[in-house]
């Protein structure tokens, strides 16, 4: 399929690299595609970043049929353009798809288009150290039908937003407040694929933890409130008596292509690590025995965010001397240093 390639007349310019937040500004052009009945993905196109014009019968906006990613571009020093396990976020999607209903997309094609956009949005890259193009694929079903099933079309679309650096202050450890109230996800559900619902599902938790002055939520399992599963909208590592433990892919955990990046490392750099359950318990008696040396959070947006107290109930645990913890900061410079191109790539994981 051809990629029919529409341009804006007039290029948008890009904030100053110190100006960039997150998320709020897009890039002049957008990758779309859409799927028909019969047809299949149809109709690609890169064209100027702009409104979509659906009925507002549409199924996604009434029973959230819809799958996203989120991944990155980096620009190295020398001006190469970096993509970081895109095809993994594309593997990842196709799954999330499976277990919505909406039909897989072909991850070389897409690679393609995508690659193919970034080469055309290539000036709104920012290039401080820190500061990336995210980049968001969307897939959304459009059939204006108020019946519940798996909608007949879709729409695919990419946009590429520049984001500043999530740490211009430096790694700072966050707050995290384990909540009792809620679950993020069950097993069985939708919590292992990235779709909108399960973000929509975290709000009021994440609002109860922020009133309580804590940063995010440390999620349990939706069975027995017992077993630790995701933070925020991260995976989570311990470092307990050198051991690096995190939840295993149980279901209702998301497949964080971060998680996979720090697992690689870490048994690479002969780390013991585990992915297996671990109990809110048993992180309370490894704080109170003195044996837990570290907790972070792993995923795109920060690459890791260490955790400096943990409140659970009426405990509140204090991790670290108030800075990152060793091994998470081995893994943030391993992890940015290949992004970046400042380290080989080791991995396999730029495109
Ligand atoms: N869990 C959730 C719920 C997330 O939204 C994310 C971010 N995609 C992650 C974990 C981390 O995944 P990744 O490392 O692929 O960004």
């Amino acid at each position: 399929m051809e990629v029919k390639v529409t341009r804006v007349s007039e290029p948008g310019t890009r904030p100053k690299d110190e100006d960039l937040g997150f998320g709020t500004v897009f890039t002049d052009h957008m990758f779309v595609m859409d799927y028909e009945k019969d047809k299949g993905w149809v109709n690609a196109r890169i064209e100027p970043f702009g409104d979509f014009s659906m009925s507002p019968a549409s199924m996604v906006l009434h029973y959230g049929q819809a799958v996203f990613e989120g991944l990155k571009a980096y620009k190295t020093e020398d001006g190469k353009i970096q993509l970081y396990r895109a095809r993994d976020n594309f593997a990842r999607m196709n799954r999330s798809s499976q277990g919505l209903c909406i039909p897989e997309i072909d991850i070389d094609f897409v690679m393609d288009a995508l690659k193919k956009l970034l080469k055309i949005e290539e000036a709104w890259i920012p290039e401080t150290p820190g500061t990336s193009l995210y980049i968001r694929p969307t897939i959304v079903a459009t059939d204006p039908f108020l019946g519940v099933r798996a909608s007949y079309t879709y729409k695919f679309f990419i946009i590429l937003s520049p984001v500043g650096s999530y740490y211009a202050q430096g790694l700072q450890p966050v707050k995290i407040w384990v909540c009792e109230d809620h679950v993020r996800a069950v097993r069985g559900g939708v919590g292992e694929f990235k779709t909108p619902g399960n973000y929509a599902a975290s709000l009021l938790a994440g609002e109860k933890a922020k009133k309580e002055g804590y940063n995010q939520v440390l999620w349990l399992d939706g069975i027995e409130l017992k077993y630790i599963e995701e933070v925020g909208a991260m995976n989570i590592f311990f470092l307990i008596n050198d051991e690096l433990i995190t939840p295993m892919l149980n279901g209702s955990i998301l497949p964080g292509i971060t998680r996979f990046s720090v697992i690689e490392l870490a048994k690479k750099w002969g780390i013991k690590v585990s992915e297996r359950r671990i109990s809110i318990d048993e992180v309370i008696a490894a704080a109170d025995n003195g044996t837990l040396q570290e907790m972070f959070g792993s995923g795109t947006a920060a690459v890791v965010s260490p955790v400096g107290e943990l409140r659970y109930k009426d405990r509140v645990i204090h991790i670290g001397d108030g800075t990152p913890g060793e091994t998470c900061m081995k893994f943030y410079n391993a992890v940015t240093d290949i992004q970046y191109g400042k380290a080989e790539d080791t991995q396999g994981w730029i495109e």
